[in-house]
């Protein structure tokens, strides 16, 4: 399934907040700025109003739905300073938000989608997760067949999914139910990050519509739904996650290329091109007024994934001299082979942090693992 990003504005007229009942519920949360004199205008805390506009610009038909609108665009809540809290409560962030317009029969299937979405994207971080499925509260807005229906579209998308989820009921929003995805970092934690709701209110309130196959005019059903949540948030849980060592893939910092010697600096600043030149984050320390070892220590302080040390030596045999952030040293390789190895190892978004791991090692490695594991388990032949 693919999604299409969209921008839409930061500040909208208070009378589209009042549209979508933000303005009602949830005002003293929203900054404010007044425009000569009179018109006041809102920094927009959420997307949904903003997409909702989109759908409504022209008459949709079946054939266009599902839409799918993503938007990273910039959120700002007035949040009190005594709930602010380091990157995981901020004023101003951004959402990997998106919304789905589809028609009702087509909900089930999106919903498992979206899941299938957040599972593949939490697999690569190395987070386990379980689902919980929030059904009406009360109050709630609606009509209770409609409720019941969207509650066992739900229950249905999330047996065909397979993982493991809880009911937890009357915790669903007032405008439908939704599903909380929990997450369990690597100390152990659990955080709720990611999120699908189905929003009766919002297509009303809006008057959304759409053209059906009969030729009458149908209301489409609305999915609110992130998966990373907020980024400022979610790099808080990353950082914490994986105790501020970065994996290569991740890391703000991943190489630090080092001249020993006036004539190697030309030989350096190639090296930081060409690695640069592939995408990498690398820098360079130059400075003649400390010593090699001082320079190392503050890379590794700074947590660079990997040091090149370069002299006349590395710069005639056109190699550099490799440790790593735990200062093992990898010694003296030829610079093409490293920028190769740490490619794959990158691209691969590999939580290693070894990229000397070649193919054959590698295999050999699975292949006793293989043989352990079946005499652990007894000649059973189903871990594969
Ligand atoms: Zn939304």
């Amino acid at each position: 399934i693919s999604f299409t990003e969209v921008v839409t504005p930061t500040l909208y007229s208070t009378a589209l907040w009042e549209r979508s009942g933000h303005w009602e519920h949830y005002s003293e949360n929203m900054f404010t700025v007044t425009s000569e004199g009179s018109q006041t205008y809102a920094l927009k805390p959420m997307n949904c109003p903003a997409h909702c506009l989109m759908f409504e610009q022209r008459v949709r038909s079946w054939k266009e739905l599902p839409l799918r609108w993503a938007d990273f665009g910039a959120l700002h809540r007035n949040e009190l300073s005594g709930a602010l809290g380091g990157l995981t409560r901020v004023r101003r962030f951004c959402q990997d938000d998106a919304h789905i317009f589809c028609t009702p029969d087509q909900l089930q299937e999106e919903i498992v989608a979206c899941l299938d979405f957040v599972r593949s994207v939490y697999q690569v971080f190395g987070f386990s997760f379980h689902c919980l499925l929030s059904t009406r509260p009360t109050p709630c807005l609606g009509e209770p067949e409609q409720w019941d229906n969207a509650e066992q579209q739900l229950e249905r998308s999330l047996q065909q999914f397979g993982e493991r989820w809880e009911l937890n009921a009357g915790d669903g929003a007032f405008y439908g139910p939704k599903i909380d995805i929990q997450i369990k970092d690597a100390i152990g934690r659990q955080h709720q990050c990611a999120t699908i709701q189905l929003d009766f209110q919002l297509p009303i309130r809006f008057d959304l519509q759409y053209v059906g196959r009969d030729g009458q005019l149908h209301r489409p059903v609305m999915i609110h739904r992130a998966v990373l949540g907020s980024l400022e948030r979610m790099i808080a849980i990353l950082a914490e996650n994986f105790g501020g060592k970065w994996p290569l893939w991740l890391s703000p910092a991943q190489i630090m290329v080092i001249p020993v010697g006036g004539n190697s600096e030309s030989y350096a600043k190639q090296v930081v091109r060409q690695f640069h030149d592939a995408g990498f984050m690398v820098d360079l320390n130059d400075d003649q007024g400390t010593t090699l070892n001082k320079k190392i220590r503050s890379a590794q302080l700074a947590q660079y994934n990997y040091i090149f040390v370069v002299g006349d030596k590395e710069s005639e045999s056109r190699t550099v001299n490799v440790r790593s952030r735990g200062g093992k040293q990898l010694g003296k390789r030829p610079t093409e082979e490293v920028l190769t190895s740490l490619i794959q190892l990158r691209d691969t978004r590999s939580n290693l942090n070894e990229f000397d791991v070649n193919n054959e090692s590698l295999m050999l490695f699975m292949s006793v693992l293989h043989v352990k594991l079946l005499y652990r388990r007894g000649g059973c032949y189903s871990w594969y």
